[in-house]
């Protein structure tokens, strides 16, 4: 099983703020409870990591098409789906301070006013549980009112049994095929917490994934293998990933199975995307309810089904954060520690730094010469001429930058600058010219490196 180093997820928020990946919202005004922006950092990296998505699971492959559907869709959506009726988490309120937490987690929860105790082990007395919906509301048009109240989205794969018979009529694609999405969603958490991994506003990348009812199981099984393999693929620690089967009992109310991609978080196990069997639950429930049939025919085999759906549903911020602790490493050197981000290359939220060695003697000119080069190679890039070399390395391993070219004399003289790698900390020497394809083809033959005994497995 994975070490856990004390502090890691400390250090890690600190890192975050420092850094620019990830900053409070509305800090100035004191924050609002567990929402969160992203800085310049942070938004490459959600961009990595959604392209990462997207190409796997879209791109790559001739049976899944994409979609961006609205957040807001009609009210009745929601009831049909079972969101309106059933969307909700046991609650309990705290009669003395009025808080609210899930019934289900008072365990890791803790008393506002006491932090050292249970909700409940405090001087407050619990209300008996009641169902808390985790919608948000809002109204759409100029008169608020019961006829003009609309739900932001709680999860994006609606949108997509919405459009089903759209996309079937004019993709020219047939099952087995996949829709697949990336958007914002919206749950109005009541136990928000452990920084970004649970917020009310996220976004979700999820593929639905219609069969002819008899092949579910095994797509079912396809799915919850390649998107495990996708973690892996990227460079998250296999040891600290495992799959978990539900029981019946836990299964929501549209699956027929599921099975969730789970990560070791430093505070314990939890989800990071979730595979289910929607059965044909949602395009029947809709069918119905709507009166526009959602079915497919296949013109050769006469034949008239609802086809079954399998669902891989992540969130892209969950998957942001977990790249960022699994990448995360305090390094023992021989002389000092350093932090270094292990990133896969193609996750990094920056590819290259480039370093004139010193500010003068062209060199700044020359390293900005090459800087537009990697640019319009379409690479990630930082310029830096500020301290020491050394200085200058260790600012971008701690941002999990792969690559730092140096421009020095024999660069001016010779054309050949000296390319510094993040894990093993070895250096090459390449011409100019040949630095774009090197960096391509280093990008895509990295492997997770051994860590050093401190934070091994
Ligand atoms: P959880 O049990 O953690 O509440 P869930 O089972 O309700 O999650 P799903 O409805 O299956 O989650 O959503 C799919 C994915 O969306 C989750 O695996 C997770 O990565 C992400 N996700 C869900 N809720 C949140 C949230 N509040 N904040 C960030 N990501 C979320």
């Amino acid at each position: 099983m994975a070490k856990q180093q004390p502090n890691l997820m400390d250090n890690i928020v600190s890192l975050c703020k420092r850094k620019g990946f990830v900053f409070q919202a509305s800090e100035i005004y004191g924050g609002i409870g567990n929402t969160y922006d992203y800085g310049p950092l942070g938004v490459e990296l959600l961009r990595r990591v959604k392209d990462a998505w997207w190409g796997r699971v879209v791109t790559e492959r001739s049976d899944v098409v994409g979609l961006d559907s609205a957040i807001i869709q009609h009210p009745d959506v929601w009831v049909t789906s079972g969101h309106v009726g059933g969307f909700s988490d046991p609650m309990v309120d705290c009669k003395k301070c009025k808080a609210r937490f899930r019934a289900d987690k008072i365990e890791d929860a803790s008393c506002p006013e006491k932090p050292s105790k249970r909700p409940g082990e405090c001087a407050g007395e619990l209300t008996e549980p009641r169902e808390f919906n985790l919608m948000f509301k809002t109204n759409v048009g100029p008169v608020e009112g019961s006829g003009s109240v609309a739900y932001l989205r709680p999860e994006t794969a609606q949108g997509i049994f919405l459009n089903f018979k759209n996309v079937l009529d004019s993709a020219r694609i047939k099952p087995p095929f996949g829709i697949a999405q990336i958007g914002k969603s919206f749950r109005n958490e009541i136990t928000p917490g452990n920084f970004v991994f649970r917020t009310r506003e996220f976004e979700q990348a999820e593929m639905e994934f219609f069969v002819p009812p008899g092949e579910d199981q095994k797509w079912f099984e396809f799915w919850v293998r390649e998107r495990f393999q996708w973690y892996t693929d990227y460079g998250i620690n296999p040891d600290a990933l495992r799959l978990r089967v539900h029981d019946k009992k836990e299964l929501a109310h549209y699956a027929k199975a599921t099975t969730d991609v789970e990560y070791l978080y430093p505070f314990g196990w939890g989800e990071l995307e979730g595979i289910a069997n929607r059965g044909d639950f949602d395009l029947s429930r809709h069918s119905e309810a709507s009166g526009t049939k959602l079915v497919y025919f296949d013109q050769e085999t006469k034949e008239k089904y609802t086809p079954w759906v399998i669902e891989p549903a992540g969130g892209i911020n969950r998957m942001a954060l977990t790249f960022l602790i699994d990448a995360y490493e305090e390094e023992q050197l021989e002389k000092d520690t350093r932090v270094v981000l292990h990133f896969h290359p193609r996750i990094a939220p920056t590819t290259v730094a480039i370093f004139p060695l010193v500010k003068k003697e062209g060199m700044p000119e020359k390293a900005h010469e090459i800087e537009a080069e990697l640019r319009r190679a379409r690479l990630s890039v930082q310029y830096d001429e500020k301290g020491a070399i050394g200085r200058r390395y260790r600012r971008q391993d701690e941002v999990g930058t792969p690559f730092c070219v140096t421009v020095d004399g024999q660069t001016l003289a010779d054309d050949v600058v000296t390319v510094r790698e993040r894990d093993s900390m070895e250096q090459v020497t390449l011409a100019v010219g040949e630095l774009v394809p090197w960096i391509l083809e280093a990008m895509g033959h990295w492997k997770r490196p051994e860590r050093s005994p401190k934070s091994k497995d």
